[in-house]
């Protein structure tokens, strides 16, 4: 298939609000696309890659101006300018390409096989460790080549593809009800949705759908292939959590570790973070610790690992082990300092998936083949009851102890991935923080001129794939903070307009706040009053829901 046939697609997807529309739309250019089926519906995600690949182009908005240039032979400042005033990059690709047009006799032909094939490529020689400088280089000239050889529109979302900024307003509900309609008369959509939660692969996923239902439902997950995480829903009362999971239930200890995902394949040990990062590396005493104390040889388990202090044995916060995350080097030195506890609290492979099984049997599963030892393998505190009064001593217990609360989860629930469903659900006594994106920022005045100041704050729609503003910060952020936030920005600049720019939404922070008004100032509808900075939250990719500040925001009054 042409890919100009899916750039004038996209642009009808981005003309219109409706998501029945967006369906449509969707499922048309799907039903046309025979053999290049699963790369389109990779193209619709906005990536090149499957979910749970994790992978991104590594290309950031400067490094793609340099790119057009290369592709259409336009200086970089007018490249800048353009975007500029136009307020995008696509749109600064489109109209470059256009110019260099003019100029050209013949356009080649590009196929969507090509595009996916091309960014795939670059993205494999990333990986490959050649060094640095020739990697960048090498990829700069494939993705010139590729814009070069595009048609104006073409270029817009070819542009915004490589930069991870495709803003179509489509999320994973509209890809899949576009793919039930186009192979099942709109039939099947549950279906569709959990082979797409067991392979976190729309591509495999929509091959199936044009083999048949059968296939689709024949499709499992599998080792070394992370799943989304099962997410919990907050409540407020005891009462309430068992309203949410029944009763009796299971009530566990809540640990302010970091999720991991850890799968076992003949032996072999792989971590995921909840962001389906690949972390195995920078965690060989989990690895060590599920090698020795783990007595499967095929098994996912789902854990949180908490750190402690190796001088008193005292728990460490979430931030403090999350330095762990990032850091490639030195890892031996950092496990000495931040050494960790894992603490596995469900199961959902065994030999087989089992993550549709009731709760109660994967937890007696997961006792089976746990073996503990003090400090490195230790089941989560767990009891089962209907009592409310037992549930109240296990929270004044836990947060005693140092930890968060407690945790309460339906022993009947199989396990949903990537759901905030009410399977299982939290109990914190503390006011609840927002994790939220940064979406903007402005550049500072004075001593911090070279400094993003300001930070815009967003929250995400998932009904419109889109991010909202509910704040602005300065406040709660030391120097070096204010400097960390800058070298974690610039990369990620879309547009710049004075002072003010606008990042793509991957920067996650945790925000404290007054409390929550109604505003009409802010896109979301809603302001944070005085929010501060609490801390990074490195393990997450994406911002809580507008639903949950409006229900924050309800909750209030
Ligand atoms: P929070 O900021 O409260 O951790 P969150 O948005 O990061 O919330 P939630 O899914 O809402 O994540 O809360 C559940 C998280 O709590 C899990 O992702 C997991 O990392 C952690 N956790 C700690 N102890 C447990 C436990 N016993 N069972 C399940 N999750 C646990």
């Amino acid at each position: 298939m042409r890919y100009s046939r899916v750039a004038e697609a996209f642009e009808d997807l981005e003309a219109t609000q409706k998501n029945l529309e967006k369906t449509d739309i969707l499922a048309e250019l799907f039903r046309d696309a025979d053999d290049e089926l699963a790369n389109l519906v990779l193209l619709s995600t906005g990536t090149p890659f499957p979910a749970w690949k994790n992978m991104d182009l590594g290309v950031s908005s400067k490094t793609l101006v340099k790119i057009i240039s290369k592709a259409t032979g336009r200086s970089e400042d007018e490249i800048t300018e353009t975007w500029k005033n136009e307020g995008d990059l696509g749109l600064a690709a489109e109209a470059m390409v256009e110019k260099k047009t003019q100029q050209r006799l013949m356009t080649q032909e590009i196929t969507v096989e090509k595009v996916v094939d091309r960014l795939q490529k670059v993205a494999d020689t990333q990986a490959s460790g050649l060094s640095q400088s020739v990697d960048q280089d090498k990829k700069q000239r494939e993705l010139a080549d590729l814009i070069s050889s595009a048609e104006p529109k073409e270029a817009r979302y070819l542009a915004r593809i490589i930069i991870n900024n495709l803003r179509l307003g489509i999320g994973e509900g509209t890809i899949r009800d576009a793919l039930a309609e186009a192979f099942f008369d709109g039939e099947h959509s549950e279906e569709i949705q959990k082979a797409y939660d067991f392979t976190n692969d729309f591509a495999e996923v929509a091959e199936a759908c044009r083999e048949g239902i059968e296939k689709v439902r024949s499709l499992e997950l599998e080792l070394e292939r992370p799943i989304k995480s099962m997410l919990a829903k907050k409540v407020e009362t005891i009462e309430e959590g068992f309203e949410e999971v029944g009763k009796p239930a299971a009530i566990d200890y809540k640990y302010d570790g970091m999720r991991a995902q850890i799968h076992v394949k003949d032996g072999g040990v792989t971590v995921f973070t909840r962001r389906l990062e690949d972390v195995t590396e920078q965690f060989p005493d989990v690895v060590e610790a599920v090698e020795e104390n783990i007595e499967s040889e095929n098994c996912i388990i789902d854990t949180e690992i908490v750190g402690y202090d190796p001088e008193d044995g005292s728990m460490i916060p979430f931030q403090k082990l999350s330095k762990r995350i990032k850091r490639k080097y030195e890892i031996q030195k950092l496990k000495a300092q931040i050494p960790v506890t894992v603490r596995p609290f469900d199961l959902i492979y065994l030999d087989e998936p089992i993550l549709e099984r009731p709760y109660s049997e994967r937890w007696r599963e997961l006792q089976e083949i746990v073996s503990e030892e003090e400090k490195v393998m230790k089941l989560v505190d767990h009891a089962e009851t209907s009592e409310e009064e037992k549930v109240g001593e296990m929270q004044q217990a836990s947060l005693s102890a140092g930890h968060e609360g407690i945790m309460m989860k339906s022993l009947e629930a199989e396990y949903k991935p990537g759901n905030r469903v009410g399977y299982m659900v939290k109990l914190k006594p503390v006011m609840e923080t927002l994790d939220l994106a940064i979406i903007g920022a402005k550049w500072s005045e004075g001593r911090r001129s070279d400094w993003l100041g300001r930070l815009y704050l967003g929250c995400y729609d998932e009904e419109n794939d889109e991010y909202l503003e509910v704040g602005k910060m300065a406040t709660g952020l030391t120097d070096e903070q204010f400097q960390e936030i800058t070298e974690k920005l610039k990369p990620l600049i879309t547009k710049e307009d004075g002072r003010k720019v606008e990042v793509r939404p991957e920067v996650i922070v945790e925000a404290e706040y007054e409390e929550i008004q109604e505003s009409p100032n802010y896109s979301s509808g809603y302001a944070l009053r005085f929010p501060r900075m609490k801390q990074f939250r490195e393990d997450k990719e994406q911002a809580d829901s507008l639903q949950k500040v409006k229900n924050l925001y309800e909750d209030q009054s």
